[in-house]
């Protein structure tokens, strides 16, 4: 097990990136990593008005992942996520679905233990763990933790959690793979910009997938133990929709051999539309099919 030590944060997914390290796939990995505030804010010093706002949504990494090419498909399956044992949550003037409602910003910090996130002292929710940002280096400009894209990073996807593989296409050598942001539970949404944010350990185990390279991701896509989902993000919800269904649509095409319409149909039939986050600087959904049916098709992703 190789660690990547919280130390080796970036703020911008970027192929100019230097790697934390080097490693040859499969290799089992562990990310340490910080909540999405970067540590800056703890109960001692709880307020955002001291928060240096350039140092925030870090991931860990990159690792650069030996022979990987771009039009490969990099396959991140998370083994399991430690989360630490205090998460916060904000509600702040102009972020999030109630922005114009929010009178004062305010920081809530939230006990995890023993599986549940205690949000007060009525309501403690089981503990869901997830990765918020999660990507690698895109062919052109950086794009900042803080904002979702082809290349994957702040996607704020919920299904993104133990026992979901990503998959990513590549699109410089080494990939350059960095993850963040986990969040102890969060709602489809994350409506008011924050889950249950936390500091965490991610093990995951990182292998080339060359078998899927006919299907020419341009988004990431996530197989759960349920469902294929495809990821897109964009301005809109409506183009993130769009697009989302397309790219699964896309794979019953070329793997299923559907006719378009059939394919559409099918997803009409079958798929479920999902919002992962609604609060971010792209919008992100994803397009869930069932195992089953696609196993019905014989299809194997
Ligand atoms: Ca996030
Ligand atoms: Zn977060």
């Amino acid at each position: 097990m190789t660690r990547i030590l919280r130390a080796n944060s970036i703020y911008a997914f970027s192929r100019d990136n230097r790697p934390a390290i080097r490693a040859r796939p499969p290799a089992e990995l562990i990310f340490e990593t910080q909540d999405c505030f970067g540590g800056q804010v703890t109960p001692s010093s709880p307020a955002l008005g001291t928060v240096d706002w350039g140092h925030i949504n870090p991931a860990t990494g990159p690792v650069y992942v030996e022979g990987a090419k771009p039009g490969d498909v990099l396959a991140v399956r998370v083994q399991s996520i430690e989360v630490a044992g205090l998460g916060l949550m904000a509600a702040m003037r102009g972020e999030g679905v109630l922005a114009g409602q929010v009178r004062a910003t305010e920081v809530k910090f939230v006990p995890v233990a023993r599986g549940r996130a205690k949000f007060n002292d009525r309501v403690e929710l089981p503990v869901k763990p997830m990765i918020g940002v999660i990507g690698v280096a895109p062919a052109g400009e950086p794009v900042p933790c803080g904002t979702p894209g082809s290349h994957g990073g702040n996607m704020d996807t919920r299904i993104i959690g133990p026992g979901a593989t990503v998959l990513f296409p590549v699109a410089v050598d080494g990939a350059l793979l960095a993850m963040g942001d986990v969040h102890a539970v969060m709602g489809d949404g994350e409506v008011m910009g924050t889950g249950v944010e936390v500091a965490a350990e991610i093990s995951v185990r990182v292998g080339l997938r060359r078998d899927l390279a006919d299907l020419e991701l341009r988004n990431p896509l996530i197989v759960t133990d349920s469902v294929l989902a495809a990821v897109a993000s964009a301005k809109t919800l409506d183009a993130a929709v769009k697009a989302a269904t397309r790219g699964l649509a896309g794979i019953l095409m070329k793997r299923a051999k559907l006719s378009l319409n059939d394919a559409g149909m099918l997803c009409s039939a079958a798929g479920t539309v999902a919002v992962s986050q609604v609060v971010d600087p792209l919008k992100t959904a994803r397009f869930e099919f069932p195992l089953n049916v696609l196993r019905d098709l014989g299809v194997v992703i």
